[in-house]
């Protein structure tokens, strides 16, 4: 399997590592600081045809590879984790928008998030009920042609500032087993008993994370996303290889910045009378963290173009689910250990607030956590080994 990239893949990350270096590093730190969303950086990227890549040509997107996907994830990433992460994240709605929508849904909810003019959610997670995706209670009832939606969501992004959150809702109150009983639906954040409330937290500090209540929310069902209902479960995880793969690559992202930014103090403070780079101890972090960059790319490249390859007909011998579990797993363990062996080599100074690495530390934990833990991917893992996926 190959991961070289094509002359027009290489073209797309030198452009994105281009506006990360003009447009995301230069006022990273004040977003992060307020804890404001960027808009002004979210425009500008859409403007340079950074969002939406992967959507529909028709509805303003670039219909983008994996591949390129991940490499504008991975550069958004390594500019800046926390407003990496938040332009990354406006789209999270879309992904089931794009694959289940009708045109005229897409017209209205897809298509101005391209145009860097809407952001958006997913609402999978609940207070009780996060890797078991079944268990979700919240349920959408019909009146008339509408839904009626009651329950709870959590720590779901964009869920103050976004447009719309694609919604799992429970349908079928009886279904035969759990999982089949679920719908995505629709619902506008500015719906009559739609309440967010912002989370305080961790990290990402520039990108918004909310508790959600639906209280008798009405939608009308014309805002189910697919043909029929009962399907949500399976919607959800149908872009699951992706996600994984993309959530990937924007942690091998933080940890790549987290690493440019160790190297380049290493080879400037001086301590001892002499770089703090010229200490074998520094030089072998420095080393170590670079070695688990360089496998991360690999695997990340590797999942990524065998999804794209299979996606186009071609025949692959992988497992797709092992390979991007394999890529989420490894990347975002990783980028913890680089981002924490970053802040050692800043020394104190790489606990201050004011070093950008301080934030990367802080914000590269969310990666074993979202897109399905760690541990959900071991298990995968381990499925695939024992074949029962
Ligand atoms: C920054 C951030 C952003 C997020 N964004 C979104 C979003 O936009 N939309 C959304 O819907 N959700 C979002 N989430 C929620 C996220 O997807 C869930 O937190 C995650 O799926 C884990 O669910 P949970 O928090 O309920 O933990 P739990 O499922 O309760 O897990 C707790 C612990 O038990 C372990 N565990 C659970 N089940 C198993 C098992 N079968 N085998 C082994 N170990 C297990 C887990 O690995 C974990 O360590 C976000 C979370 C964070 C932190």
């Amino acid at each position: 399997m190959t991961v070289n990239l094509t002359d027009e893949e290489r073209a797309l990350r030198d452009r994105t590592r281009e506006f990360g270096t003009e447009h995301i590093q230069p006022d990273a730190m004040e977003y992060v600081e307020s804890g404001e969303w960027p808009w002004d950086i979210y425009e500008k990227a859409a403007q340079e045809g950074l969002i939406g890549l992967p959507f529909e040509a028709e509805y303003g997107g670039q219909d983008a590879s994996l591949v390129e996907q991940s490499l504008v994830a991975q550069e958004f990433c390594r500019a800046d984790s926390s407003v990496g992460i938040a332009l990354h994240g406006s789209m999270t709605g879309c992904h089931a928008m794009s694959s289940l929508g009708t045109p005229g849904q897409k017209e209205r909810w897809l298509e101005p998030v391209t145009r860097g003019e809407m952001t958006t959610a997913i609402g999978l997670t609940e207070p009780d009920s996060g890797s078991a995706l079944a268990e979700t209670t919240t349920t959408a009832e019909k009146d008339g042609d509408e839904y009626v939606i009651n329950g709870e969501k959590d720590w779901i992004a964009n869920g103050v500032s976004g447009d719309w959150v694609a919604t799992l809702c429970r349908t079928d109150p009886d279904p035969d087993k759990p999982h089949r009983g679920l719908s995505l639906i629709v619902v506008p954040t500015d719906a009559d008993g739609y309440e967010a409330e912002e989370r305080e937290k961790l990290g990402l500090d520039a990108a918004e994370h909310a508790r959600l209540t639906y209280d008798d929310v009405r939608v009308p069902q014309a805002n189910l996303l697919g043909e029929e209902e009962g399907k949500g479960f399976y919607q959800a995880l149908d872009w699951l290889e992706h996600g994984r793969v993309d959530i990937a690559a924007a942690h091998l992202g933080m940890a790549e910045g987290a690493f440019d930014r160790a190297l380049a103090r290493a080879k400037d403070r001086e301590q001892g009378g002499q770089r703090i780079g010229d200490y074998q101890g520094m030089r072998w972090k420095l080393a170590d963290m670079r070695k688990q960059i360089e496998v991360a790319n690999s695997q990340v490249y590797r999942a990524a173009r065998a999804i794209d390859e299979a996606e186009a007909g071609g025949e692959v011998e992988e497992s797709l689910i092992e390979q991007a579990s394999i890529a989420k797993l490894y990347a975002t363990e990783i980028a913890c250990e680089v981002a924490e062996e970053a802040v050692q080599i800043f020394g104190g100074a790489g606990y201050g607030t004011d070093e950008e690495v301080e934030h990367f530390y802080r914000d590269v934990k969310a990666g074993t956590i979202y897109e399905g833990t760690s541990e959900i991917q071991r298990n995968t893992i381990g499925k695939v080994l024992f074949d029962e996926l």
